[in-house]
């Protein structure tokens, strides 16, 4: 069974989607298999997300720009299609392809999208994680305060959904982010924290929390201790299940940091040498910043202070050049931006097109198709049926071309009459000379009585030039929801359909209602 299958198979994709540790490759390549079974079965959205997945992996592995380059068609295959979860899902890996090249600008931005998305229909590990992700890039881009409540959010969700995993990974970035902004005290607690947790449920840390542990090491003088915790980073990396783009580039250098501070240049040397050559075979634009002044203090260390000036010049090349591969990154995505929303308004055109009938202008049948349940719904609801009188005169007298031209008139005439009385109502098409009109919210007197000035409007509007003296009037049949509350829409309409044949046999150009009314003329 298709349908079975189908569902199988986007349980297994959440499952890629969802996961906190992966190993690139292999999530790669249970992507692509996924993609190619939602192909064969005909699921466009199941395999848009696979290719997500596939770029998000691109990027872990290292190639941003190959992931840079797919993100765009899969987002806009999103935005074109309303789907506010892979929208979402969307901003967070390109928010995190703009952290990569040293962005934060572009970082924040697609990290406040990936969370507004949000909504019922995203998982548990989106609620956390997104706004996990929130908080660093407001802590990146030097918003600690905001980035303090986003944690303390994602922590409380994590918490709550028992994702302890998530829990682990949300307290590792909000010491690190305390850590990147300066604040050392509460990076320490929130470290205190982390190892506390993961004791407390028997859990090692992953490399990135020993980073972070290593870094905070540094600064209070451990040197050993942090050299330790990160030559461990770096092994349990290599076991695999760690990867991220920057991930060993961040570690070797926190390393080579540890290293030169315990007077070992030598290795510290070698650790930024394999820094830098991840760095540049990466584009890690914002890490190789930081290489680039870990260099010229390891000269420095060692007394090359020529050297160090010359690294010095380096570094600011290297920040020059980033801040160009910035712009050009924002311009890039910027593009991708218009790109996007202009195909949501091409759809929202199509989608509004196709629900209007095409020579008054009114909504049409598939409108009204989609809307009237909703209304019935909703409750007080008067519906009206109005069809010209004698219209078939009118096109064999005169012509159909002037037919056209009164129904055109007449529309006008009912919208107008009808956004004034009921902006939440609608007039509707049916077909040929055969409109319908939904009165939401009102007392059925006063929506009969409204009906029936609509009546009058037709019936005293000037249509000599148009008409040239034949006299357009309409009869209308009215039901209300509140006369059968268990009314289905068939059952409404064939009611209004009833009252519209009472009227065109008791001589026409009037209203007949099941409630009784006074006519306010
Ligand atoms: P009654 O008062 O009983 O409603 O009489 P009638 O002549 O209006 O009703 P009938 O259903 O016999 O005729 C409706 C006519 O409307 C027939 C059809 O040719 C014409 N019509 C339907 N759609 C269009 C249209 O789009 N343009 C024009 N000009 N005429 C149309
Ligand atoms: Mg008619
Ligand atoms: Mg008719």
């Amino acid at each position: 069974m298709n349908e079975h299958e189908t569902e199988s198979l986007s349980a297994a994709m959440t499952e890629l989607e969802d996961q906190y540790l992966w190993d690139a490759d292999s999530s790669y390549a249970a992507a692509t298999r996924i993609e190619e079974q939602a192909r064969l079965l005909g699921d466009e959205r199941l395999a848009t997300r696979a290719r997500l997945t596939q770029a998000n992996m691109l990027m872990r592995k290292g190639d941003v720009a190959g992931a840079a380059k797919r993100i765009w068609a899969i987002h806009r295959w999103a935005a074109a299609h309303d789907d506010r979860v892979l929208q979402a899902r969307t901003h967070l890996v390109w928010a995190n392809i703009h952290r990569h090249l040293g962005d934060p600008a572009q970082c924040l931005e697609h990290s406040v999208l990936a969370v507004e998305l949000l909504d019922d229909a995203a998982t548990p590990y989106m609620h956390v994680w997104h706004r996990a992700k929130l908080a660093d890039a407001l802590g990146l881009a030097g918003s600690m305060e905001p980035a303090r409540e986003r944690y303390a959010q994602a922590e409380q969700l994590a918490t709550d959904l028992g994702q302890i995993r998530l829990l682990f990974g949300v307290l590792n970035n909000h010491a690190y982010t305390e850590f990147a902004c300066g604040d050392k005290k509460l990076a320490q607690q929130v470290a205190d924290k982390l190892q506390k947790t993961a004791a407390a449920h028997g859990i090692e840390l992953d490399p990135a929390g020993l980073d972070t542990m290593g870094a905070i090491e540094i600064e209070n003088g451990n040197y050993l201790a942090a050299e330790e915790l990160l030559q461990e980073a770096v092994r349990r990396h290599q076991i695999g299940g760690y990867e991220d783009a920057d991930a060993l580039a961040e570690y070797m250098l926190t390393l080579a940091r540890a290293q030169r501070h315990r007077q070992a240049t030598d290795r510290a040397q070698e650790s930024l040498d394999a820094s830098r050559q991840l760095c540049e075979e990466r584009g890690l634009g914002d890490v190789l910043v930081r290489v680039h002044q870990e260099q010229a203090e390891l000269h420095a260390a060692r007394g090359e202070f020529a050297e160090a000036f010359a690294v010095h010049k380096m570094f600011f090349a290297a920040h020059y050049a980033l801040h160009s591969s910035q712009r050009e990154a924002q311009a890039r995505t910027r593009q991708a931006m218009f790109e996007t929303t202009e195909a949501r308004r091409e759809a929202e055109r199509f989608r509004e097109q196709a629900r209007r009938d095409p020579l008054t202008g009114l909504r049409n049948r598939r409108y009204l198709d989609e809307r009237l349940p909703e209304l019935i719904g909703a409750g007080d609801l008067t519906v009206a049926i109005a069809d010209l009188d004698h219209f078939k005169r009118i096109n064999d007298e005169l012509s159909h071309d002037v037919g056209d031209q009164v129904l055109v008139e007449a529309a006008r005439l009912f919208e107008s009459e009808i956004a004034a009385v009921a902006p939440d109502g609608f007039v509707a098409r049916m077909g040929g000379e055969e409109f319908l009109i939904a009165l939401p919210g009102l007392d059925p007197l006063t929506a009969v009585a409204h009906l029936e000035a609509l009546r009058r409007t037709v019936a005293g509007h000037d249509w000599r030039e148009l008409a040239c003296g034949l006299p357009v009037t309409i009869s209308i049949g009215v039901a209300d929801l509140r006369d059968d509350p268990t009314g289905t829409q068939p059952a409404l309409l064939a009611a209004a359909d009833r009252n519209l044949y009472v009227a065109k046999h008791a001589g026409r150009d009037r209203v007949i209602a099941d409630v009784p009314y006074r006519d306010a003329a």
